[in-house]
């Protein structure tokens, strides 16, 4: 039995959009989906060409997909539809008129018909234009316009889905980019909590190659050590699945026994069925944090420690000597006032310190930078430390033609005075005490060297930090705020030069620092 020409039709239109629905599912990108939606809608009207136009990020029309479009079309429609005005003004009788003229003016056939219709999403969102054209007399029908209705619609979800999937990816890229190239270590876990991605931040910082790790348990690949709060990578066995934000903090311990001291929250991410998708683990580097932590309670303890003795000699000597039921020796009288002005003076001292290292952390320390005369300096200090001190023998290893040197005078005496007292204080049994100068290149190069109980060679860095004190039996008697070496190091480098120290626990201590001579000064 042979179908009605309006069936055959039907039949036709069924096909078309089926065999579109079949390619949906396929998944296939815009242009084939576009270009097979035009080729049937072109089809079954009966249309010579025809082209799809979509909606360009400026608001004009732009041709996309084309059917049996002849190239002088294309060139003399891609002008005309760029025009800025609004897209549903394409659709008007007028336009479409205005369209077949200008088609008709660089085809041989005569076209007389044309078909519009806008691709429209739920939202009416106009995303495009379907365009036919056809020659002879022959108008589009209603039934052609309904089924072309259809084809728009298809090619319309097509268009969002496209954009969907484009958004998706620029979405998927841009958190990529952000993990990727986040300073802070990032790593994604699986709902068994192992490493689906770690960030080049963090496979640095724990010294692990990416491919090491993936599909790994979290607790395989985190080792940390003095670890406080809360922790999914260490919880004994399989842990339950997190349900908030945890946090902890632990040691990463680097090569050559460095520490990075983290703070690590573990996210989970929840599914629309409420499962648990991942968790993002971050961290965050809080080794300055715990430092100053650290520092700031330092900074009490050695500071009330080394205000409580000279305030507690200051206030017994003044007490007794205020007693007016007493008649005082003057020997006692005298000392006493001594002792007084003594630890008056080591007050002194320790606020000026404090007053210098907070100038120099806020980096306000001023100098007067002259060329000097260091050799006399030195000997001037020597002379004075020598007249306090028999215990020791102080040598003066200074050459007579030294160059002068760049530097503030008031500023090297206390380099001078810290490194003497220093050598003093780290020599309770006594010793030769050398200061040594010479010229190496374009610096002087100036050492103190003492006899006394040295320092390990783990601590050659760490004296020269605020407040640090080497953990010895003799730290414990004898006085200091740690802070001395801190302002030595601090005023050298401000005067453009060097200092460290060479020593071995039980063999002396050599500090050797260098000053840049100042220019022309040969004597
Ligand atoms: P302070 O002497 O007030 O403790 P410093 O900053 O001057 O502070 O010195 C820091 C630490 O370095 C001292 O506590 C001491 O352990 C060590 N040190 C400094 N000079 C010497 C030295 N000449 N010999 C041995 N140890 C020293």
């Amino acid at each position: 039995m042979s179908l009605s020409p309006y069936s055959q039709y039907r039949q036709q239109q069924l096909e078309a959009l089926l065999e579109i629905t079949r390619i949906f599912a396929s998944s296939p990108d815009l242009s084939t989906l576009l270009r097979t939606i035009l080729g049937y809608a072109a089809k079954i009207v009966n249309a010579d060409f025809g082209y799809i136009a979509l909606t360009t990020s400026t608001g004009t029309l732009r041709i996309t997909t084309g059917y049996r479009l002849p190239t002088p079309v294309f060139e003399v429609l891609s002008p005309y539809l760029a025009q800025k005005r609004p897209v549903e003004e394409f659709w008007a009788e007028q336009e479409l008129r205005r369209q077949l003229s200008l088609v008709n003016q660089v085809v041989n056939t005569s076209l007389e018909q044309v078909v519009a219709l806008p691709l429209v999403l739920e939202d009416e969102d106009v995303v495009g234009g379907i365009f036919l054209f056809r020659a002879g007399a022959m108008e589009f029908t209603p039934g052609d316009r309904m089924l072309l209705r259809d084809f728009a619609d298809q090619a319309a979800v097509a268009v969002r889905n496209a954009r969907q999937i484009e958004q998706l990816r620029t979405e998927k890229a841009r958190v990529e980019a952000i993990i990727a190239n986040n300073p802070n270590g990032i790593m994604i876990l699986d709902p068994q909590l192992r490493v689906e991605i770690i960030n080049r931040a963090l496979s640095r910082l724990l010294g692990v190659s990416e491919e090491d790790v993936i599909g790994k348990p979290c607790a395989q690949v985190l080792h940390l050590e003095n670890v406080s709060g809360e922790h999914l990578c260490f919880v004994e066995g399989s842990p339950p699945p997190p349900t908030e934000i945890v946090y902890g903090e632990g040691d990463i311990v680097l090569p050559g026994h460095k520490r990075v001291t983290v703070g690590v929250s573990y996210s989970p991410l929840f599914g629309s069925d409420g499962s648990l998708v991942n968790v993002i683990v971050t961290f965050v580097d809080i080794t300055r944090y715990r430092e100053a932590e650290e520092l700031k309670s330092t900074f009490i303890s050695v500071i009330s420690h080394e205000l409580k003795t000279p305030v507690s000699l200051i206030k017994g000597y003044a007490g007794t000597l205020a007693r007016t039921d007493v008649v005082h020796d003057p020997d006692f009288v005298r000392e006493s006032a001594q002792i007084i002005v003594e630890e008056a003076d080591r007050l002194t001292e320790l606020i000026d310190n404090l007053l210098d290292a907070s100038r120099i952390q806020a980096g306000a320390l001023s100098l007067e930078m002259q060329p000097l005369d260091l050799a006399a300096l030195a000997r001037k200090v020597v002379d004075r430390f020598a007249t306090q001190d028999q215990r020791h023998q102080f040598v003066l290893n200074v050459p007579d033609d030294l160059p002068l040197v760049m530097a503030d005078e008031r500023r090297l005496r206390q380099v001078f005075d810290n490194l003497l007292s220093n050598a003093i204080k780290y020599s309770p049994d006594g010793g030769q005490i050398t200061i040594s100068a010479h010229v190496e290149d374009d610096v002087v190069v100036v050492s103190v060297q003492d006899e006394g109980v040295g320092i390990p060679p783990e601590d050659h860095e760490a004296i020269f930090e605020s407040f640090y004190r080497v953990d010895s039996s003799l730290r414990r008697s004898t006085q200091g705020a740690g802070l001395g070496l801190f302002l030595v190091r601090a005023i050298i480098r401000a005067m453009g030069g060097d200092v460290w120290v060479e020593s071995e626990p039980g063999q002396g201590a050599t500090f050797i620092f260098t000053l840049p001579i100042a220019a022309m000064n040969q004597r």
